[in-house]
């Protein structure tokens, strides 16, 4: 039940029997986050649950107001909050794929609390009252950014959500110049910033959130689940069928340039495998993709092919270019010292590229694939391009009969 008093005319809420309701409605959607939640859940929705706790938390301390645990408690529930405020940004980064370090959130609530210890929080409610709505306001207002940019889990909820951030962060800027400039016990900050107000607002904000996390954490559960799916798992490269898709979709872009593509295999890798252990053929595999990353530039697109077998193609690259590269990765991978100080296996390349008569995909594949194996059968260890000549009477021969 809220009391409600009549002040001079003016409706005042009773700031303990509102916290007694957001404690409620907090508890009441935390525990409808773990009920409700899958087994797997998301990084978004983990921050989300804790957020609550601390705010949950942050109010509990604050209904101390009054009590003999006033100078404790109110800086306590001030740090709180402020961390809880800064779990709602670390949660809209995530959406981004950026992380939060946990320090970071005590750091940053720190000030809150040191501000209000040293300001007399046993007489004074408000004490450090400036510092602690200036991190709040600049946590809502980072969240609200983040969430705004949330590519690629941009939709209109994130907007939305952007959005009530973003009105709560400015409701607390208000609130911050009110207290300078009318100072806490006036009756403006009273009224429309004081605890019971604020509670309100923090109440819209609240059941904002909890409503839409089930489907922003169900969104970044799939993005991360295909990610998944696309790569190989030992050596973190795209797999087969996401190469192929992808490698399809670039050289479609990419007509007006042409592009390159090299097959990659890895020499006498069984004999890795029977003379050292598959231990060591694993890290092999892991330095080989290692070394093809660190070759290539961001637009290109790497994978493993199968066994110890990869793929990259690069478009907008020459033939020549792709020979270098090719080179390059087998140098990196010769520098590189395997387990126990053992040298990695050599590897052959075969090495093709088209010009802005772009042939597709498999067409590609199947002459590097043909460039490889001259490789195999020059004594390995080599890169072998396809011979322009050969790629065409290929092309001949692979075009159906008109
Ligand atoms: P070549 O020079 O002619 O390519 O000979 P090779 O021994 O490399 O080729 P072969 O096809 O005979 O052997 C490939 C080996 O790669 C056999 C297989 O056990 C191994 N292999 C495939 N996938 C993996 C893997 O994920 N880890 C490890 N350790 N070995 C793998
Ligand atoms: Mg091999
Ligand atoms: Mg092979």
């Amino acid at each position: 039940m809220i009391a409600v008093s009549l002040q001079e005319g003016t409706i005042v809420l009773d700031p303990f029997s509102v916290r007694m309701v957001l404690g409620l409605v907090i508890l009441t959607l935390i525990v409808i986050s773990c009920v409700s939640s899958q087994r797997r859940r998301s990084p978004y929705a983990e921050w989300w649950r804790v957020a609550l706790c601390l705010f949950l938390a942050g109010n509990a301390a604050f209904l101390l107001n009054g009590t003999d645990f006033q100078p404790w408690a109110n800086p306590l529930g001030k740090a709180l909050v402020v961390a809880g405020t800064f779990c709602i940004w670390a949660g809209a980064r995530t959406l981004r794929d950026h992380r939060v370090h946990p320090w970071f959130l005590a750091a940053a609530s720190i000030p809150g609390f040191v501000a209000s210890v040293v300001d007399d929080p046993g007489n004074s409610v408000w004490s450090g009252g400036l510092v602690y709505l200036g991190l709040t306001t600049l946590g809502l207002t980072l969240a609200g950014l983040e969430l705004w940019f949330a590519k690629p889990v941009r939709s209109r909820i994130t907007r939305f959500l952007s959005i009530i951030a973003g009105l709560t962060a400015l409701y607390y800027l208000f609130r911050a110049i009110s207290f300078v400039l009318d100072g806490p016990t006036s009756q403006v900050f009273q009224t429309f910033f004081g605890f019971a107000p604020a509670a309100l607002m923090h109440l819209i904000l609240l059941v904002a959130v909890s409503s839409t996390m089930n489907t922003l954490s169900n969104k970044q559960l799939i993005k991360r689940l295909r990610e998944r799916a696309d790569r190989d798992h030992l050596t973190g490269l795209l797999n087969r069928g996401a190469f192929l898709e992808l490698a399809s979709r670039s050289l479609a872009e990419s007509s007006p340039r042409g592009a390159a593509l090299i097959l990659a295999d890895l020499d006498n890798f069984k004999a890795v495998n029977d003379e050292h252990g598959h231990a060591a053929g694993d890290a092999a595999l892991r330095a080989f993709a290692a070394a093809c990353t660190s070759s290539v530039r961001s637009t290109d697109i790497v994978a493993r092919y199968g066994g110890e077998e990869f793929v990259l193609l690069l478009p907008g690259a020459t033939q020549q270019r792709a020979e270098a590269i090719a080179s390059e990765i087998s140098g990196r991978l010769a520098a590189t010292k395997g387990p126990d100080g053992l040298p990695f296996p050599t590897v052959s390349y075969g090495v093709t590229s088209t010009g802005a008569d772009v042939q597709d995909l498999a067409f590609m594949i199947n002459v590097a694939d043909a460039a490889l194996y001259s490789a195999k059968a020059q004594g390995r260890n080599r890169v072998v391009g396809a011979d322009p000549a050969d790629v065409e009477s290929a092309a001949e021969a692979s075009r159906p009969p008109s």
